[in-house]
């Protein structure tokens, strides 16, 4: 049987989306199928918007609706203190523990040799930079994944840290999130209370 276009159309959509498969895909359109015309407009305009309305912060790539974020801006927090993750969705892991009042560097990705994923093709150039302007930092946090490719990138941040630590009368500590968090496990899929665990229990590296 060959669906009506406009259906087909949605349902390849949604199958180019991670984690949906064929079925879901089509179990989604089918059921978009019956909702109001007011809700699918909305819902399409949202995503119309998602990239339009939305920006890439320029001091901590988190995104954002303004640059720099609102995090960057936030007076209140210490900007001495910077945590370095893989992605937005790990900043916002650590924003629902309450408990880090310090700022972020968001890599957006890991060195991964296997993909030929290096040091440039991710925000290190820019974290470097930034931390070498800044002679009142107090620590950085190197709070990427446990895999391979997060302790990689943790290994590989902290070398060129220490290189510029090396520089320093008064040095920045240098420490690794990670106590408690289950090896190989993502942050993204963290509780609150073992990410709040791994952030007090963080350690030198
Ligand atoms: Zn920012």
């Amino acid at each position: 049987m060959r669906l009506p276009k406009a259906l087909e159309e949605l349902i390849n959509s949604f199958e180019q989306l991670p984690g949906i498969g064929p079925k879901t895909a089509a179990r989604l359109s089918f059921y978009l199928l019956h909702t109001p015309q007011g809700y699918l407009d909305s819902f399409g305009q949202a995503v119309i918007n998602l990239k339009k309305n939305t920006v890439e912060c320029s001091f901590c790539h988190n995104v954002a609706q303004s640059d720099p974020c609102l995090i960057c801006q936030d007076k209140q927090r210490n900007q001495k203190i910077i945590c370095v993750v893989e992605q937005p969705m790990d900043l916002l892991s650590i924003e629902r523990t309450n408990q880090f009042r310090g700022v972020y560097h968001v890599l957006h990705g890991a060195i991964n040799p296997l993909q030929s994923i290096g040091p440039e093709e991710i925000n290190i150039d820019s974290l470097i930079r930034r931390i070498e302007v800044d002679y009142g930092i107090e620590e950085i946090i190197l709070a990427t994944n446990s895999g391979m490719e997060g302790e990689a990138t943790a290994m590989y941040l902290k070398r060129e840290l220490v290189k510029i630590n090396q520089e320093r009368k008064s040095k920045f500590r240098i420490s690794r999130m990670g106590q408690g968090l289950p090896v190989g496990a993502d942050l993204e899929y963290a509780d609150e209370a073992t990410l709040r665990q791994a952030l007090e229990g963080r350690r030198s590296y």
